[in-house]
């Protein structure tokens, strides 16, 4: 088998058994292997510690399917491998809800695999050299555990860029193309995904648990669904007995599925407002008007997909926090999100709390939120963390009387 030869000390990361070796840890490739094949990964002194999918074109040179000398990469391991996956979601998840991250990459021990099942739809992304080189294995293995209607690809986005792999998309394995709006369940509501065209692969699964908190938490509330996408926020809050639902949007074609799902779920829709608009323009707009809200759902999109990009992506995340602490009355709640893996939970923490601050209000944080677990996190791989949130509770805030702050609402 082929070999990278690490750079004297650069073993570290592999022995705490984190699984990329980036190009600058590498000394020497001995043979020729081609991109996504196995390599054999020692240190500088020829000590055996990984087995490798081998990336000449990406930063990252190869990912670790396997820290064991002694297993065989193909396909038994990579049917196992997708057991295990398997497994967790079966305990970890309601049997009732239809969509569901079968795969997480990384985080299930198979780099750049990802397979998302909405239904009878499964629709994968193969988005590493790796993961590419093994994809008609690794189909084989996951069509035989999940039979399923249709199997569907979206291997495209940056992270297939930078592996050097062209973006690829498209019904696969001679199963017919899946219906244009795909329908899910979930904590028995239903959503429909286009998993053609929608975003990721349709739908943003990773906010199972979060959905479920502001259903529980929303009765009476007027609430602001802020970069609502197709409702899945939203929805949840008319099912939890919200008073009013505003749904903002940058996107007409995500509200108006959003406006289909309020329907479809035979919730009011006299309590439902969408409305198109660019967030951080209509925020601002509402707090000249004086408007308020008593729970605002803040989940935008990745403003950090660098460490490089943090400082700027601060800033734009402080602007929309602290414009929602402005249209937050008294007693409302906060929950604000982040899906910037680069940007830390500490350091989002300091940012809301910042954005309070200017905003002249005060808060408590009552729970912390991140991804369901559909998107588990290994302990050797936090980085698989990328999504956080917090759940802030702004009683009677600290009325500062600045000048920027909130008139209190007119009576009625
Ligand atoms: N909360 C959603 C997912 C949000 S994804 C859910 O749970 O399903 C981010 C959304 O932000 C996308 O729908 C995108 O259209 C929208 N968006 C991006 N930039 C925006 C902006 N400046 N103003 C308003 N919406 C924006």
């Amino acid at each position: 088998m082929p070999t990278l030869v690490l750079k004297p000390g650069r073993e570290k990361a592999l022995l705490r058994r984190h699984p990329w070796i980036f190009s600058g840890a590498v000394a020497r490739v001995q043979g020729h292997p081609g991109p996504g094949e196995t390599v054999t990964v020692v240190d500088a002194q020829g000590r055996f510690l990984a087995q490798a999918a081998y990336s000449p074109q990406s930063q990252i040179r190869a990912r670790v399917w396997t820290f064991r000398q002694d297993e065989v990469i193909g396909p038994a391991w990579f049917r196992q491998r997708l057991q295990n996956a398997l497994a967790l979601r079966a305990a970890a998840l309601p049997p009732d809800d239809t969509g569901r991250r079968l795969v997480f990459a990384e985080a299930d021990g198979l780099p750049g695999f990802i397979a998302d099942r909405y239904g009878d739809t499964v629709v994968v992304q193969f988005l590493s050299a790796g993961a590419e080189f093994w994809r008609g294995t690794i189909l084989d293995a996951l069509r035989d555990l999940v039979p399923a209607a249709h199997y569907y690809e979206r291997s495209e986005g940056e992270a297939r860029r930078l592996e050097g792999l062209p973006p690829r998309r498209g019904p696969l394995l001679g199963t017919p193309p899946p219906p244009e709006r795909v329908p899910i369940r979930e904590g028995g509501l239903t959503f429909t995904v286009d998993v053609q065209h929608g975003h990721k692969t349709g739908f943003y699964l990773d906010q199972r648990p979060n959905r479920a908190l502001v259903r529980a938490w929303a009765r009476d509330r007027r609430v602001l669904d802020v970069f609502a996408y197709t409702g899945g926020f939203s929805v949840n809050a008319l099912a939890g007995g919200a008073a009013q639902v505003t749904a903002l949007d940058a996107s007409a074609d995500a509200l108006a599925l959003a406006a289909a799902h309020v329907r479809l779920n035979a919730l009011p829709a006299d309590r439902f407002t969408p409305l198109e608009g660019n967030a951080f323009q209509v925020l601002r707009a509402f707090v000249q008007q004086g408007r308020t809200f008593d729970l605002i759902v803040l989940d935008p999109p990745k403003f950090a997909s660098r460490a490089a990009q943090v400082p700027k992506a601060a800033r734009g995340y402080k602007d929309i926090n602290r414009l929602a602490f402005l249209l937050l009355a008294p007693g409302g709640v906060l929950f604000t999100f982040s899906c910037s893996g680069a940007l830390e939970r500490d350091l989002f923490q300091k940012i809301v709390a910042d954005a309070a601050l200017d905003a002249g209000r005060s808060g408590h944080i009552l729970a912390d939120l991140g991804q369901g677990p559909d998107h588990p996190i290994p302990l050797a791989y936090p980085e698989a963390r990328y999504l956080k949130g917090l759940l802030v509770w702004v009683g009677d805030g600290l009325r500062a009387g600045r000048a920027d702050a909130n008139p209190p609402a007119p009576p009625g």
